[in-house]
């Protein structure tokens, strides 16, 4: 957190809405009715754990209701309160609209330090604080829909999905309650990598825009690009690694809670993974410099930096020392309005949150609607689509033995053409489809519209014309 004060997260999220706004034509009122939260709903509730009875405080905020179920994680911290979920829940709103995902925004939290649990114990304060919710409609198929956010992931909305079954015993489904579910429970092929993922497409659709990569100063592709990530949790580990192993981006710095790791050669990414998984932080990693002073790091020269981990990480304490021409934001908020405005100032571009992270929820949308239909995605077509396949691929090779010699088909080709899509393929499919169009409608605006400097106003104006109609076609 930043040292100087600064405005806090709702409001710096509500800075940059105004920011946006102030450059549209609204009707009157209507603004203010996008921007506020309908409702903040605290739950206190009980768990009787090691013999006494430990108190709970738990959020569910909702943002917007311009369609529903409303949508966003449910966040496992210490440090969670309602500003933060109410500003993490007017993202995910924002964010929604952004990707076309048809939701409202929402977003959860539970004050608790998850690592301080047994696991059984875990599971019976996640139990209780979804029957809260539950038991509220805050949590259900057709209103409310959580799912992981930071410090819960898989298990938890698994527990969750159960405890809302076990209470709506003839909901036929029951299951698109909450996303993010392990695969059998109800999950979805791609969900967990999903949100690195996103960042993967994300980047990639901005190397192939030479205007935006020359407003960076930066030009050619992915392949060899500097890349520094802060925080190698689930999306700054799924980013990096993808980054890496399939694009040619070279990790040369990695900032946990414990300090940071800097090798202008390369960091392997797998290798401090498994490291983090075994010692708990990146002390002791044998083939990087370790600095303690992680947030050094961030200030270190490189072609891109990924905020991944928290909230108000780059402030007006140190944007102007902020070195990279394009940073990426991974993470809901990593940087404040004030750092905003001067890195602006300075020439770099970011890519916005709510564009940024939206695979997750985008992904999310895809196991709702497998959840609606009762059926896994490709499970009709695929094997029809391979019989066609091979009729292509039997007839010109029919084709090809009239030809004579030299006329064959590469095997590695025809085993991929072969193929027909199983579920994780048509996930990632359609998360780089939507990753690659939402882009494209961002910085269309950030072109056309000389009154809009950035990308994040420009993701801003899409998103709050899009809820604007939405409410409009509702009568308000
Ligand atoms: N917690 C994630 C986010 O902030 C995912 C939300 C969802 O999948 O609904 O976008």
């Amino acid at each position: 957190m930043s040292p100087i004060a600064e405005p806090s997260f709702r409001e710096s999220v509500d800075l940059m809405f105004n920011r946006a706004a102030a450059l549209m034509d609204l009707p009157p009122g209507l603004e203010e009715k996008i921007r506020v939260c309908n409702a903040t709903y605290t739950v206190r509730f009980g768990v009787r754990l090691r013999g006494h009875i430990h108190t709970f405080v738990g959020y569910r905020s909702v943002h917007s209701e311009h369609m529903e179920p409303v949508k966003g994680g449910i966040r496992y911290s210490l440090a969670v309160n309602q500003d933060e979920v109410e500003a993490l829940a007017a993202l995910m709103t924002y964010k929604c609209a952004l990707v076309e995902a048809p939701f409202g925004g929402s977003k959860g939290g539970l004050c608790i330090d998850p690592r301080q649990y047994e696991e059984y114990e875990l599971e019976q304060i996640t139990r209780r604080f979804a029957y809260e919710l539950a038991k509220r409609d805050l949590i259900n198929p057709s209103q409310n829909v959580p799912a992981p956010d930071m410090g819960t992931g898989e298990r938890e909305m698994a527990w969750i999905a159960d405890q809302y079954a076990r209470m709506n015993t003839t909901d036929i489904n029951a299951r698109a309650c909450v996303t993010g579910k392990p695969l059998n429970a109800g999950g979805i092929q791609g969900r967990v990598e999903a949100t690195g993922r996103g960042i993967q497409y994300a980047l990639r659709e901005f190397f192939r825009h030479p205007k935006d990569m020359a407003k960076a100063k930066l030009s050619g592709s992915l392949d060899g690009k500097r890349v520094i990530v802060q925080g190698l949790g689930n999306v700054g580990y799924h980013a990096a690694k993808f980054l890496s192993h399939e694009d040619g981006a070279r990790i040369v710095g990695i900032i946990e809670w414990d300090g940071a790791l800097y090798d202008p050669e390369g960091i392997d990414v797998e290798a401090v993974h498994h490291w983090i998984v075994r010692h708990g932080g990146v002390t002791g990693y044998p083939d990087a410099t370790h600095t303690a002073e992680g947030g050094a790091v961030l200030e270190a020269e490189c072609d891109i930096l990924i905020p991944a981990a928290l909230e108000g990480v780059i402030n007006l304490a140190n944007a102007d020392r902020i070195k990279a021409p394009l940073i990426i934001e991974a993470a809901n908020g990593p940087v404040t309005a004030g750092a905003d405005e001067i890195l602006q100032k300075k020439g770099t571009v970011i890519i916005p949150d709510m564009y940024a992270n939206a695979g997750g929820v985008t992904v999310s949308y895809f196991e709702w609607v497998k959840n609606l239909s009762h059926i896994r995605f490709g499970r009709m077509q695929r094997r029809q689509e391979e019989a066609r396949h091979e009729l292509i691929i039997s007839e010109l090779e029919r084709l090809a033995r009239h030809m004579g010699d030299g006329w064959s088909m590469s095997p590695d080709f025809k085993a991929k053409y072969l193929k027909g899509a199983d579920e994780l393929e048509l996930v990632r499919s359609g998360l780089d489809d939507t990753m690659r169009f939402a882009y494209q409608s961002m910085s269309e605006v950030w072109h056309d519209r000389p009154d809009v400097e950035d990308l994040r106003t420009a993701a801003y104006i899409v998103a709050i014309d899009r809820v604007a109609k939405s409410y409009r076609a509702k009568g308000l």
